[in-house]
């Protein structure tokens, strides 16, 4: 049995009420019956709205953070509980954004995918390369590491995780890594999360990098390829939906 994919869109710092309901009643107009999960990762202040404006309908909802710490003196930071409140069913950790411009370590990675978990939240946990680090042929050492720490702290729970492969080179770019280089990649990550699960084919495994209308049905069409994390395309309903439709 192939395992049911999963398209989320990262709308990053991105948005405001009136855009977000916009955006919302366009996808819940034109989303139908999915065969994939679909979610949109908002930003935090505005989780209230869409699990107001989503609650009951085909499409989940998630946060593009998270904090490590599970309560108290940590000022700026929403913790899973808080995140749960408003119904989130995922939250992004690891997002190259995060750890480019906010110093996230591997090992911060894999506190909050340890605490998404513990709080009943699906950690989105993002793995990849930069360019430099691909032209140095790093790319399976990198994110082999990325995952190991999270596989590490998540132990017998990796099987819960969803991991999304993003080229740091591929975010925001226009620049997408082929549907072979992209597989290539993804089939490295299900062996190493087979080495550490005995259900490795339950662990979506996500592209994300410029992904849009065009180009996901081939990047979709690969073996080890569960889904995609979109970010640009994700803010406009029509493109979305495009890629929803592609998942099958
Ligand atoms: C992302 O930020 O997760 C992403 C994949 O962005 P984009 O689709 O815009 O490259």
């Amino acid at each position: 049995m192939t395992i049911k994919k999963l398209i989320a869109g990262n709308w990053k710092m991105n948005g405001g009420l009136a855009a977000n309901e916009a955006l919302l009643r366009a996808l819940l107009t034109g989303v139908g019956q999915p065969s994939a999960d679909v979610a949109v990762c908002a930003p935090a202040p505005y989780l209230a709205q869409v699990q107001g404006l989503l609650a009951g309908s085909p499409i989940d909802w998630g946060a593009q953070d998270m904090s490590a710490h599970e309560q108290g003196a940590y000022t700026g930071e929403v913790s899973a509980a808080m995140l749960k409140d408003f119904g989130c069913r995922y939250a992004i950790v690891g997002h190259s954004e995060r750890r480019q411009y906010h110093g996230e370590t591997d090992a911060l990675v894999a506190a909050k995918a340890q605490r998404a978990l513990a709080a009943g939240i699906t950690p989105i946990v993002c793995v990849g390369e930069t360019l430099v680090e691909r032209e140095a042929e790093q790319t399976e050492a990198v994110v082999k590491r990325q995952l190991a720490a999270v596989i590490h702290a998540v132990a017998h729970c990796t099987s819960e995780i969803v991991v999304a492969y993003e080229p740091v080179w591929a975010i925001g770019t226009g620049k997408t890594a082929t549907p072979e280089q992209a597989q290539q990649v993804h089939a490295v990550l299900r062996a190493q999360l087979a080495a550490a699960t005995s259900h490795p084919e339950r662990v979506r495994i996500l592209y994300g990098g410029s992904m849009n209308a065009a180009n996901a049905a081939s990047l979709l069409a690969q073996p080890d390829i569960d889904g995609g994390l979109i970010g640009g395309a994700s803010l406009k309903a029509p493109d979305f939906l495009q890629i929803v439709a592609a998942a099958h």
